[in-house]
């Protein structure tokens, strides 16, 4: 398939654009660049630098469908700025999908998140795995402006016969080759945590000890970058006329903040002071998916789920110098 990868050049996209031309598929990323690095873009790829806001022309050469990564994507910044978060990503959005409608083009998968929900529903006194009909109560600009785009994606399929599937991440880690997370100010848990083991920072912050949880630091569910991407192909074949499909993607088990610093102090051999710090606004204490559907529907199962092979993963791609600076 002809195929446009939004975001193409930041960490999950180039990954999924990777794995596109490893199975022939003909790929052009568009990135504005504004986190993404041209060099991220495999080769095999077509990159083009531009905004999904000014996507009709490139549209208009006809694909087949688009891959939609191109978004703001960090919590506590959307909780500072949230307007640029609604004009990025639901304005960007709706630029996207209408000059998708105008040149032709139904197939869309959407790069949507847990941050969606909220806090999880409790089972008790426990919180339980989120199911996709779970409700969506997002505490977060950010998880309020994927919620509003899969909203829209929904009127979308039964108003214009859109063919979309959203995949709701949970916490995305670990490397594919070369490629893996790099951007310029940091605030994801695993890369802080092995900057500490490369020398590059003394310490690890842990936003806030005093959540209801078994070690009083967050519980979230980590999923291996190669394993997600892998899920955008089977999305992209499942894609149908008229409908919009969510499903969940995680790994199912939860790891709490400490748990996760563990782990890094056993794959790195590094001691890795940890600094306890205050909680970090919009932050959920457990975030865990069920990705039962997926795996039901869609016959996805990750290959690397382990956090030992997430984290081992992660680690040598940053001590790889093809990466590129980390920047
Ligand atoms: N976290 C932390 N120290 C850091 C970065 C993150 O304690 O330097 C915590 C954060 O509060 C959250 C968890 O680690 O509970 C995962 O955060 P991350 O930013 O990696 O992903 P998110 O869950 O926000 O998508």
């Amino acid at each position: 398939m002809k195929l446009l990868v939004t975001g193409g050049a930041g960490y999950i996209g180039s990954v999924v654009a990777a794995q596109l031309v490893e199975e022939g598929h003909d790929v052009t990323a568009l990135d504005d660049l504004s986190t993404g690095h041209a060099d991220a873009v495999p080769s095999g790829a077509r990159f083009v630098e531009g905004s999904i806001t000014e996507a009709r022309g490139l549209l208009s050469e006809g694909f087949d469908g688009v891959l939609h990564f191109a978004a703001k994507s960090l919590v506590g910044e959307s909780v500072e700025k949230p307007a640029l978060y609604w004009s990025h990503n639901l304005g960007g959005t709706l630029a996207l999908l209408d000059a998708m409608r105008e040149t032709g083009v139904n197939r869309l998968v959407f790069s949507s998140t847990a941050a969606t929900y909220g806090e999880p529903p409790l089972d008790g006194t426990r919180s339980r795995a989120i199911l996709e009909t779970d409700p969506t109560r997002p505490t977060n600009p950010y998880g309020a402006s994927k919620l509003a785009v899969d909203t829209t994606l929904t009127a979308f399929a039964g108003l214009y016969g859109l063919a979309a599937v959203s995949l709701r991440y949970f916490n995305v880690a670990g490397a594919y080759g070369r490629f893996r997370e790099r951007h310029a100010v940091e605030t994801h848990l695993i890369p802080n945590i092995l900057k500490v083991a490369l020398g590059e920072r003394e310490s690890v912050s842990v936003f806030g000890d005093d959540y209801p949880t078994a070690d009083g630091t967050c519980v979230r569910d980590y999923v291996h970058v190669a394993d997600l991407a892998r899920a955008h192909l089977l999305a992209l074949d499942a894609c149908t006329a008229g409908t919009h499909e969510i499903f969940n993607l995680g790994s199912g088990t939860g790891f709490s903040v400490k748990e996760v610093v563990d782990v890094c102090r056993q794959v790195t051999g590094h001691e890795i002071p940890t600094v306890a710090g205050p909680r970090r606004p919009g932050d959920p204490a457990v975030l865990v998916a069920s990705s039962d559907k997926i795996q039901r529907e869609l016959g996805w199962k990750p290959g690397r789920a382990s956090l030992e092979t997430i984290v081992a993963d992660a680690w040598a791609a940053c001590q790889t110098p093809e990466s590129g600076p980390a920047v």
